[in-house]
């Protein structure tokens, strides 16, 4: 079992992770990212990616990932290969750094903690589902709905994040399902009126995906297999993509009673920065951002949380500086 010591220890190594390291690197804090089980975070399990900045082509989610990572090791990050299963934020009130452990043993010392540990989408868990991911079956209409434009298309879900993708939706086919398990939607009633009003949507109550089928010609989704929540009357229904929005899960179960939550679990900071409300730990990317969730927001908040930690040393630094020359 190893000790790691750092001045900017960040766990987590999406977006957010790899550009908090980035600046905090190039500020020469030589900073630790601890990856966790999903090196590169969510744009692993992707394939195309449109819309960031700076490729006209189109790239590949795990290629970005890996460029980021290349990058931030090019600079001076430490990678390290493991996944925190405890925190002590408690270390600075005892004059110790910010201490986490990995699930082997490891210990990990940072004079400043960066939260990067992002956020899952909820899938269904039904037949199908994860093969055709990324062949048809999404879970985030930013990033690939126009992929389907001039297509038809299904959303499953009927809180506020079904009915915004599936209204996002509408500005690349002109054939959306909103598929929902009940006869009510939970989304807020403004939501619910633009998406009744809308002449492209179609609402299909009361079912729910038993699974999703491919096209053997293609590999690709064909149809998804419905069941009536009422009846149990079986059917199909073809389409060329579904997206799946059931809701996110914000990986925060290491903070819980140690920082503060939203009602939804996503970590709370203060308004328009990274900082949480224990100086020295911040949080960027999914992690605390239950509205945008995209790569590019991911990285910018990444880079402020790491403009806030270099700032949070400096003063660190000049007040144990100027106290060592008051005690002579
Ligand atoms: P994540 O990418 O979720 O990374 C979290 C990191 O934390 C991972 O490395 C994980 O291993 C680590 N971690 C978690 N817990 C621990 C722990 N206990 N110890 C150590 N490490 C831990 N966005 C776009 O902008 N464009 C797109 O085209 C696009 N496509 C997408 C396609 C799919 C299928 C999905 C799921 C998302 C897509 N997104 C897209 C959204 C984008 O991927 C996320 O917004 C972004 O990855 C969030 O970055 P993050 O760094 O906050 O977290
Ligand atoms: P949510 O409110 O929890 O809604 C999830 C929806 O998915 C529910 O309708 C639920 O059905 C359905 N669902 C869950 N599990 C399912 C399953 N296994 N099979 C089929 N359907 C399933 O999640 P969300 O829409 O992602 O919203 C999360 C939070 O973020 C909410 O607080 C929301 O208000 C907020 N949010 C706000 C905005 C905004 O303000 N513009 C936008 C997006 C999200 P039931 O209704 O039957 O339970």
């Amino acid at each position: 079992m190893a000790t790691h010591t750092t001045r900017m220890l960040i766990i987590g190594s999406g977006p957010a992770g790899l550009s908090a390291a980035i600046y905090g690197a190039r500020a020469g804090l030589k900073p630790i990212v601890v990856q966790g089980l999903q090196p590169g975070g969510q744009l692993t399990i992707t394939t195309d990616v449109e819309n960031y900045p700076g490729f006209r082509e189109v790239i590949q989610g795990p290629w970005l990932m890996q460029e980021m990572e290349a990058q931030a090791v090019h600079v001076g990050t430490r990678m390290l290969w493991d996944t925190i299963v405890s925190v002590d934020l408690d270390g600075p009130k005892r004059g110790e750094p910010f201490r986490a452990i990995g699930d082997g043993g490891d210990i990990y010392e940072g004079e400043t903690l960066v939260i990067a540990t992002g956020a899952q989408a909820q899938w269904l868990g039904v037949p199908g589902e994860m093969e055709l991911s990324g062949k048809g079956v999404s879970a985030c209409a930013t990033c690939d709905g126009f992929f389907y434009r001039g297509k038809k298309v299904v959303v499953i879900g009927g809180g506020n994040t079904a009915v915004e993708e599936a209204l996002y939706l509408t500005n690349h086919s002109q054939d959306v399902t909103l598929i929902h398990r009940r006869d009510s939607l939970r989304a807020e009633k403004i939501l619910q009126e633009r998406l009744f009003a809308h002449p492209n949507i179609t609402v299909v109550w009361n079912k729910r995906v038993e699974s999703f089928l491919a096209d053997p010609a293609n590999g690709e989704l064909r149809a998804v297999a419905l069941v009536d929540t009422q009846t149990g009357a079986e059917s199909e229904l073809t389409t060329d993509g579904a997206f799946v929005a059931i809701g996110h899960a914000p990986a925060t179960s290491l903070f819980q009673g140690k920082l503060d939550t939203d009602a939804n679990g996503y970590l709370l900071v203060e308004p328009g920065t990274p900082k949480t409300k224990i100086p020295g730990v911040f949080a960027c990317g999914d992690v605390m951002d239950h509205v945008y969730r995209q790569a590019v927001t991911a990285a910018g908040t990444g880079c402020m949380a790491a403009l806030d930690a270099e700032r949070y040393l400096a003063e660190k630094d000049f007040a144990e500086k100027t106290a060592e020359v008051v005690a002579g």
